[in-house]
């Protein structure tokens, strides 16, 4: 039976779509046009399912800042048409994809739900099959009110729904590949999927429009922390003309080497107008610069703490800022806010 929900479902690339080929038993992606002819159980739905299909499809390795303003692009275009939005693509950056999207989609009422697998969908064994069928009702799923349950950029993959910028690639084998260490799954599906209202973030009001940006700026370096790491290799990188700001991947709770050396190559970059922002190197927990005397001389000479945000969000986020604003105080300003969900405030 059909009902009215419509979905656009856009194939970036990646493993998911990709076909064994009989002779040479490459990976090649397929003609995503003939998708309900692949997956006829989607029919089931009875939803109105449009494909869009990236010419050429890339491995999400190729992700660029022209991508992300495409895919932008195209939702923006369609907003209105569709009730929900399913992204296939690849695994490797897809943590990335979801943070920029969430910092370039401002007022964003409807689900946009990236997924993926790690097995092409043409093999027997996918997981692919499973995370685009559970997407999709995702996407589609509305409250009594007739609002999506999930108006955010998400990342769901392996039974487990996650907001987009909370999560990272964990592992390169398993089918559980994301985490979100520092925020709980959105939802879980098991025999019925059931959403973690709590957790998600609804609007204040609905009805606002979508505002979406497409202005970046990549001036960004991050530079991880390591024991051992030469004073002349850390001074040119903080030297590198041109980047407006540093992620700077420190241990533990936001530490790192107390030698003057170190200290004074973070000044000078900070001195000469760079922003510095320290994210920690584990995978959960946040960074506090007032717990070890390591992370207060940090905090002295004018880096700005990440707290649990990730690199992925970081990375994205700043892009976001720079490409608004140019004075980087009000940029250090939004870095300690939760803009899009991204960020703990502590
Ligand atoms: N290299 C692939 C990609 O990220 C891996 C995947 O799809 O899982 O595009």
């Amino acid at each position: 039976m059909q009902d009215s929900t419509s979905i656009l479902l856009i194939y970036t690339g990646g493993t998911i779509g990709m076909k064994q080929d009989p002779v040479s038993f490459d990976l090649r992606p397929f003609d995503f046009s003939q998708i309900l002819e692949e997956m006829p159980e989607l029919k089931k739905f009875g939803y109105r399912i449009d494909t869009y299909s990236f010419d050429p499809v890339i491995d999400s390795s190729d992700v660029d800042i022209d991508f992300w303003i495409r895919l932008t692009r195209l939702i923006e275009e369609n907003y209105s048409r569709y009730d929900g939005f399913v992204v296939l693509h690849g695994t490797d950056t897809m943590s990335f994809s979801a943070s920029a999207l969430s910092f370039m989609l401002e007022n964003i009422e409807k689900p946009v739900i990236f997924t993926g697998s790690q097995l092409p969908i043409g093999m027997l064994r996918t997981d692919g099959k499973e995370n685009l069928i559970s997407s999709i009702e995702i996407a589609a799923s509305k409250d009594k009110d007739g609002h999506p349950m999930v108006p955010e950029v998400c990342i769901y993959f392996e039974s487990q729904l996650y907001r987009g910028n909370r999560t990272t690639k964990y592992t390169a084998e398993n089918f559980r590949a994301f985490r979100s260490a520092n925020y709980p799954v959105l939802a879980e599906a098991g025999i019925h999927i059931r959403f973690n209202t709590a957790f998600i973030r609804y609007p204040e009001q609905w009805g606002k429009p979508l505002k979406a940006t497409y202005r970046l700026d990549p001036s960004v370096l991050i530079i991880k922390v390591t024991p051992g790491m030469r004073q002349d290799i850390l001074q040119s990188l903080t030297d590198t003309p041109g980047i407006r700001a540093i992620i700077l991947e420190t241990y533990g709770s936001g530490n790192a080497p107390s030698g003057k050396w170190f200290t004074d190559c973070i000044k000078h970059a900070v001195d000469r107008g760079v922003i510095v922002l320290n994210i920690t190197q584990c995978l959960a927990g946040r960074v506090d610069m007032d717990a070890y005397s390591t992370g207060k001389s940090l905090k002295k000479i004018g880096v700005t703490g990440g707290g649990d945000c990730t690199t992925e969000a970081a990375v994205t986020k700043l892009f976001f800022l720079l490409g608004q604003y140019s004075d980087n105080e009000t940029i250090v300003n939004l870095l300690k806010k939760n803009i899009r969900g991204e960020l703990t405030e502590v």
